[in-house]
């Protein structure tokens, strides 16, 4: 499944890796007469690229079910800020994001993008679990474990970013709490920076109509306003959770080659709206996939994203053609390799690029039979069906 060409199902093909690039993809009997040091064979399984978990923060999973059944700000104000002001530190984001990675690897992911305190923390763990990260270090103006206010959080943050410049595997972004938990001037600051740098800007954006709401009452404009006052919309922006959107808000995005990353399980389980999907896509808008924090979707599973991602597009359209099952794979794939600004290196298989792979198991009875790759990895997977990591 190359995901590039779209809709294309090799079946009977084998990928040749050389040094953790995809240097041919051929019919199995050719790749057998390649001398190789190791021939892997995957029979009833789908070879994939691997998932790319483009929002996230992995420390989070020790949080889980800790907090369930509250709304956005309640969830946020009342439960997970007080616990993380009383439970956040370096020991805590590493045993927290060690948990998170198993989770993530098993289920598929082979990148990740992470916003979260400690981003040093992070990016050790990351490193040592061989997973490719994106860590956007977080910009709140309050204090934290971490740092005392959105100054030192930038200073350790960019201090990071230098420290891990050509890192093979990390790589260091801004990411900006909301609009709503950073000041204008800041907002400005970050947005002068991150264009200095060429950096990757991450943002929680949209995420609830209250917050829209909210923000017109407190500046008279709707967040995604306020980013492009600032300047802080373009192609390294990744806006996260987008619900609530008109009309202007989808030119300001598409005008800016702004990407949007959909949460479908989190913005259903604390009930903050819709992205719609479908309708960003149809404006040429990149969309990719994230599973959020386990406090809030609990899952970390993007095969269950992605399942999700389908169906809620259908509902929010009331259209059953909408986001079909080779779009929302290619939303956990190009699309989030496209969001990071690694659509060079992954999210397809194709000759040159990275081999991050997966293999996904469809032997099982509730994968049979199979008339449709793509349909049952989307439709019928329960997550747990990823038996191999290669590359
Ligand atoms: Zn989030």
């Amino acid at each position: 499944m190359p995901v590039i060409p779209r809709h294309q199902v090799l079946q009977g093909h084998s990928l040749a890796v050389s040094e953790g690039r995809i240097t041919a993809v051929l019919e199995r009997e050719a790749a057998l007469a390649i001398p190789a040091a190791e021939h892997c064979r995957l029979p009833g399984h789908a070879l994939l690229p691997g998932l790319v978990n483009a929002h996230g923060h992995s420390a989070m999973s020790l949080f889980r079910g800790l907090a369930d059944d509250y709304p956005l700000m309640e969830w946020l104000h009342e439960h997970i800020w007080p616990a993380e002001a009383t439970f956040v530190s370096e020991a805590f984001v590493r045993d927290g994001t060690d948990l998170a990675l198993v989770d993530l690897i098993l289920g598929g992911s082979t990148t990740f993008s992470d916003q979260y305190f400690f981003p040093e923390v992070t990016a050790e763990c990351a490193a040592t679990a061989g997973i490719r990260a994106q860590l956007v270090f977080p910009i709140i103006n309050i204090e934290t474990a971490w740092a005392r206010n959105s100054e030192e959080c930038l200073r350790q943050g960019l201090a990071l970013r230098d420290s891990l410049r050509d890192h093979p595997l990390v790589e260091i972004g801004f990411g900006v709490h909301s609009t709503y938990s950073v000041d204008t001037a800041t907002l400005k600051h970050v947005a002068t920076l991150a264009h200095e740098l060429d950096a990757i800007v991450q943002i929680h954006l949209h995420e609830t109509r209250g917050e829209v709401e909210d923000s017109i009452a407190r500046c008279g404009d709707r967040p995604i306003d306020v980013l492009s006052q600032v300047g802080m919309l373009g192609p390294k922006t990744q806006c996260v959770h987008m619900t609530s959107l008109s009309r202007g808000d989808f030119a300001l995005l598409k005008d800016s080659n702004s990407h949007v990353i959909h949460c479908p399980r989190s913005n259903m389980k604390i009930a903050s709206g819709i992205c719609p999907t479908q309708r960003l896509l149809g404006h040429g808008i990149n969309v990719a996939l994230g599973t959020d924090g386990a406090a809030s979707n609990n899952r970390l599973n993007m095969l269950a994203e992605m399942q999700a991602a389908a169906l809620l597009a259908k509902l929010e359209s009331l259209e059953a053609t909408a986001l079909p099952a080779m779009a929302a794979l290619e939303l956990a794939t190009i699309n989030g390799a496209r969001a990071l600004g690694m659509e060079k290196t992954i999210g397809s298989l194709e000759v040159g690029k990275r081999a991050d792979l997966i293999a996904v198991d469809l032997s099982q009875p509730h994968t049979q039979p199979i008339n449709n790759v793509i349909s049952q990895l989307v439709y019928a997977t329960s997550g747990q069906e990823v038996t191999q990591q290669l590359g």
